[in-house]
């Protein structure tokens, strides 16, 4: 039987303002979930008291007949925002004990509107990752399961959410958050949606304040909502959405209304099809569901038109210079001076590096590896600068497309969830799993991912919709199509 917990925000938002239901109810019956749900790790801090307190505060406005668009809707928050007074880690050991003296700009935003906080969910460390198995504090555990390893054959190892936003994910999926907030440098938030069976939206850059988002790659950062529903999407983006003079890259626009867009007709609007995202070799699953959503897309009147994006091959290789060399920089601050840990040593030198060699995972350093070497003196020409080269060309190559075209549509991930270790000592195997997500970022472009069907195997798979800047609401308009035909009604629960 369906329980709080299974409602959609949407849905619960209407019954806590026709006060058939209280936030406290609806707060405490996602801290029991939370509770009995600790097997996933998607939770790195729990936060039940302050969600109490949050509730009741919800419910007192309800009763005023003044809350705000998500008064008394309890969300989680990957922990890569900072949350003033409550332990914010990145998933890293270097982190450890750091309490924000400050709130992120998106959280504070989602508080404004009146949502309640349950807690801060598990990430790779630093967000770099595909599969939440670089996390400090452990992997976390996708609640869904393969069929076969359900009928006693095949490989029974437990799957990985995606990453980096794993724990936001799993954390949605398994009921235990009504939405989470994500993070997507090069497909954070909708690969974890796709191997969830959720929505997830990557803004457009700059529509979403980083201002107190623990950096990864600052060009290609973005915060945005991962939900079960393409409206509860909108619901959420129109809140976390704001322009924020403490971010000089966030956007001096109006934040539309995204529910709005919802509903309306897509009769007439053109959908492009990139021939470079048909790669050798790809899954037939994958293939079929992509043709499933032209056929879907086509049915509810919309014309499908053959795009090039032709330098395609070479963002992926483009994002893993500009990624690690931004990265490389903004990790610099950690040195057991300003933030968390401190490992003693014989010089202030050795004190950096103990702390540095301590306190970054194996990820982290390769990564802050990869980015010195791209930018120092003698190789900065010969890679960063040429990487920054292809980024412009794979802009270029959207902007020419986005003439034949109103929106991209493409598989969200070259296949389904994988299980835990599976491809842990093959990085450039995980690296390929961001191939049809990394071009939104190097472009800036938001992209969405929306559930589509079931592989073989019984997992979700997802289509993603990449739109024009600043148009989300096309891609929440073409998502809630892709949603209704899908008809996606499979759930973990009842999938295990
Ligand atoms: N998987 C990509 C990486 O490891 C993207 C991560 C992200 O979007 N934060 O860099």
């Amino acid at each position: 039987m369906a329980g709080l917990t299974d409602l959609t925000i949407a849905e619960a938002r209407a019954q806590l303002r026709a006060r058939k239901l209280s936030s406290r109810e609806l707060t405490q019956a996602h801290v029991d979930a939370m509770a009995r749900a600790r097997e996933l790790n998607a939770y790195i801090t729990e936060t039940p008291e302050k969600a109490l307190t949050m509730a009741e505060a919800a419910d007192k406005a309800l009763k005023a007949g003044d809350g705000g668009v998500l008064t008394g809707i309890p969300l989680a928050i990957k922990d890569l925002f900072c949350t003033e007074g409550v332990l914010t880690t990145a998933a890293s050991h270097i982190l450890d004990g750091f309490k924000p003296p400050y709130e992120s700009t998106v959280s504070a935003n989602l508080w404004k509107a009146g949502a309640v906080m349950l807690g801060k969910t598990n990430l790779d460390e630093f967000a770099m990752g595909s599969s939440n198995t670089t996390s400090y504090y452990g992997p976390v555990h996708n609640p869904w399961r393969r069929k076969s390893s359900k009928e006693g054959r095949g490989d029974n190892r437990p799957l990985v959410p995606g990453g980096s936003s794993g724990g936001s994910a799993a954390a949605v999926a398994a009921r235990i958050a009504m939405g989470a907030t994500g993070t997507d440098t090069g497909g954070s938030i909708r690969q974890p949606a796709a191997f969830c069976g959720l929505v997830g939206l990557k803004p457009t850059y700059g529509r979403c304040s980083r201002w107190g988002v623990v950096a990864f790659a600052s060009s290609l950062d973005q915060a945005g909502p991962m939900t079960r529903t393409v409206r509860d999407a909108a619901i959420m983006l129109g809140s976390m959405a704001s322009h924020d003079p403490k971010d000089s890259t966030s956007v001096p626009r109006p934040v539309p209304n995204y529910e709005a867009a919802l509903g309306q007709s897509i009769k007439g609007l053109r959908f492009g099809i990139p021939k470079e995202y048909r790669l050798d070799g790809m899954a037939p699953e994958i293939e079929k569901l992509w043709q499933q959503g032209i056929a879907w897309l086509k049915a509810a009147g919309a014309e499908p038109v053959d795009i090039s994006l032709p330098h395609t091959k070479h963002a992926l290789p483009a994002y893993y210079i500009i990624a690690p060399a931004e990265a490389s920089s903004n990790l610099a601050r950690y040195d057991g001076v300003r933030f968390g840990l401190r490992v003693p040593g014989d010089s202030l030198d050795g004190m950096y590096e103990n702390t540095r060699a301590k306190g970054f995972g194996a990820e982290v350093r390769r990564r802050v590896l990869i980015g010195t070497y791209v930018l120092s003196a003698g190789y900065y020409d010969a890679y960063y600068l040429k990487a920054q080269r292809v980024r412009t060309l794979i802009a270029r190559d959207f902007t020419e497309a986005y003439k034949k075209c109103d929106v991209i549509l493409t598989p969200t991930a070259p296949s389904a969830a994988f299980a835990i270790g599976e491809k842990a000592d093959d990085p450039i195997a995980m690296y390929l799993n961001d191939v049809f997500t990394v071009t939104v970022n190097l472009a800036g472009l938001p992209g969405i991912s929306v559930p589509a069907g079931l592989s073989a195997d019984g997992l979700p798979l997802g289509l993603q919709l990449i739109g024009r800047a600043f148009d989300e609401e096309t891609l929440f308009r073409v998502a809630e199509m892709v949603e209704q035909a899908a008809n996606f009604t499979a759930t973990p629960s009842l999938n295990g």
